[in-house]
């Protein structure tokens, strides 16, 4: 096991219940005598479900009083929603899907509301770290990751003795007639030992780097414009006009986001694009950029050729087609011809030409049904096999297909999605500082080059304010009307686009952190009197990037940047990404602190690096 780990599947339990009321099933349990004074670090994926908080990390205390129990999996925010309803009112509420005319799919949320942080049940990415005081009064820390996707309740019981550490599946989603074999349940790699939460996240960032695609260590992460700024109002000329622009600019992948599709589901370009999605990789290819290609996979439009002719492959949940995304249904990718079909679709889109695969939506369906290939109380653990499935034998089929995550949002985060996909997305909202946070909620565990950015329009802001987050990491994905750009857009943007390919890199050791500034303090992650920042984890070279927004409440304000200093250098060159202008700086005038230009609201970009 990789980097200390050591994975544990205890043989699988389910406690007494009674016969009409199915119990979880335990599949892991520690026990770590004499921990006390024990907290736990929580990161919260993106979802729609708690839209105003993604990939924001809380650490929450573990007492005998308040035990913790972390969610995981693609409904996670309504699956604790649920099991918090429970918690307060000791009911047994089963996991639905809302239902209505103006539902749109996007929220999972049927009860209660999304947790906080005073609440037991939290939504969480699969991996957490643990810090607390052993028997001898020593600092220890564990580190856990999960290497499934199904919904997992990760419970941290601590009484007057130790902290019980256990993995369970709740009933809602878990009750196979026989519980499978281990290797089809989720476990829990685990490390422990002495250290502080910033130990065990470091334990972390090494397992997860190992388990990130070989190729994304090859190449760095790319630039790439995809026409969500249109919405789903595309079509050929609209999308030529975009390869144009694209291409212009030196873009590297193009994706064609929801719309150019004739159903969800059958995965045909509508009738106007001529030559089909041959044609359109052909518009991307003759422009020498790569073509990438939206899909929800795992969806089907109740209109769709697929659900009309095999309605029996639609996920059926408590005695319905589940109503998800846009007002698609799910197709059960546990049930084999239903999964065979999906990937048959994706299959003969990457012949067709699609190098770069964006998935959306609902992969991960929960399905009861009777009539499928699974067992029906398998639920999901069946439809998260049908999924790897898909993803690995589209990797083995073609070497150099790319996939993003953007799983409704960037869910769900464990070992395994990591290990299939080659970049998550980190924030859904297309916004500036939405992914400035989630670069730094992310980039605590994974690479620089491992997280993807959307850039909408954002117009109320200076133009290089809202690129500074987007100039570190990446991938880059500009997501704007870009033949309505103007001229001097265009031109910043060029330069911009500079910035990130000097900067953007494969280093899996490379990652987004919060600059260290001197000033009053502001209360945000990575930030001071007014002015917001990111920053890059310095070079083996110790020359190293940070970004910076300036808003209104900013300006004029005293702030001083502090660069992370190679030891035994005495002499620094400081530079404005942006004008080029260098100037020399001794070790004790960088100690001291970088003053930032305050003078207007802007975006600012420096670089250190020894003389
Ligand atoms: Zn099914």
């Amino acid at each position: 096991m990789p980097h200390g780990f050591e994975r544990i599947v205890a043989h699988p339990h389910r406690p007494e219940h009674a016969p009409d009321r199915p119990g979880d099933t335990i599949v892991v349990s520690i026990r770590l005598d004499g921990w006390h004074d024990v907290s736990v670090r929580v990161l919260h994926p993106f979802t729609w479900d708690a839209k105003f908080r993604g990939f924001r990390i809380d650490e929450l205390a573990v007492t005998p009083a308040r035990p913790r129990t972390l969610v995981s999996g693609a409904y996670s925010v309504a699956d604790a929603a649920v099991l918090n309803f429970d918690d307060a009112g000791g009911t047994r509420t089963p996991f639905d899907f809302p239902e209505g005319d103006r539902h749109d799919g996007v929220l999972y949320r049927t009860v209660g509301h999304s947790p906080e942080p005073r609440e037991r049940y939290q939504d969480a990415a699969g991996w957490c770290t643990v810090a607390a005081t052993d028997a001898d009064g020593r600092s220890v820390a564990l580190a856990t990751a999960l290497d499934r996707s199904d919904a997992v309740l990760l419970d941290l019981l601590a009484d007057d003795h130790g902290l019980t550490v256990q993995a369970r599946l709740p009933w809602q989603s878990f009750r196979p007639a026989e519980l499978p074999a281990t290797d089809a349940l989720p476990g829990l790699l685990v490390r422990h030992g002495h250290g502080d939460h910033e130990s065990a996240e470091a334990w972390l960032r090494e397992l997860l780097a190992a388990t990130v695609p070989s190729r994304a260590s090859t190449a760095p992460p790319p630039l790439i414009a995809d026409t969500w700024g249109f919405g789903t109002d595309i079509d050929a000329d609209r999308v030529t006009a975009f390869f144009d622009v694209a291409a212009d600019l030196g873009v590297e992948v193009v994706t064609v986001d929801k719309g150019w599709e004739d159903h969800v589901g059958d995965w045909n370009a509508q009738a106007g694009y001529a030559g089909g999605v041959a044609g359109i990789a052909a518009l991307a290819h003759d422009r020498g950029m790569r073509l990438g290609l939206w899909v929800g996979a795992g969806n089907a439009a109740p209109d769709s050729a697929v659900a009309a002719a095999h309605p029996d492959w639609l996920a059926t949940w408590n005695g319905r087609h589940q109503m998800v995304s846009h007002r698609n249904h799910s197709l059960c990718l546990g049930h084999v011809p239903a999964r065979d079909h999906v990937l048959a679709c994706l299959d003969r889109l990457v012949r067709d030409g699609v190098d770069w695969l964006l998935h959306d939506f609902e992969t991960i369906s929960r399905c009861d049904s009777e009539h499928h290939t699974h067992d029906p109380g398998a639920v999901e653990a069946a439809g998260v096999t049908g999924w790897y499935h898909v993803l690995a034998t589209l990797r083995e089929r073609h070497a150099n297909l790319l996939i993003e995550n953007c799983w409704n949002g960037g869910k769900p985060l464990d070992l395994q999605m990591i290990a299939h996909h080659d970049t998550t997305i980190g924030d859904d909202w297309c916004r500036s500082e939405e992914n400035r946070l989630a670069a730094l909620g992310l980039g605590v565990y994974l690479p620089s080059s491992w997280t993807s950015k959307y850039m909408g329009d954002e117009p109320h802001l200076p133009l290089r304010a809202q690129l500074a987050p987007y100039l570190v990491g990446g991938p880059w994905i500009f997501m704007g009307d870009l033949p309505g750009w103007s001229t001097s857009q265009l031109a910043d943007m060029r330069q911009g686009i500079a910035i990130y390919r000097e900067w953007r890199t494969a280093a899996l050791d490379a990652r987004a952190m919060p600059p260290v500034l001197s000033g009053a303090a502001a209360g945000v992650w990575g930030s001071a009197a007014g002015v917001t920042g990111l920053a890059l984890t310095p070079r083996p070279d110790g020359a190293q990037l940070a970004t910076f927004a300036v808003s209104e409440a900013g300006v004029g304000q005293v702030v001083r940047w502090h660069p992370v200093l190679a030891p035994q250098v005495d002499a620094w060159i400081v530079r404005d990404e942006w004008s080029g202008s260098e100037q020399r700086a001794t070790r004790a005038e960088l100690e001291a602190g970088i003053l930032l230009d305050t003078s207007s609201a802007d975006g600012l970009a420096l670089s250190v690096r020894p003389a």
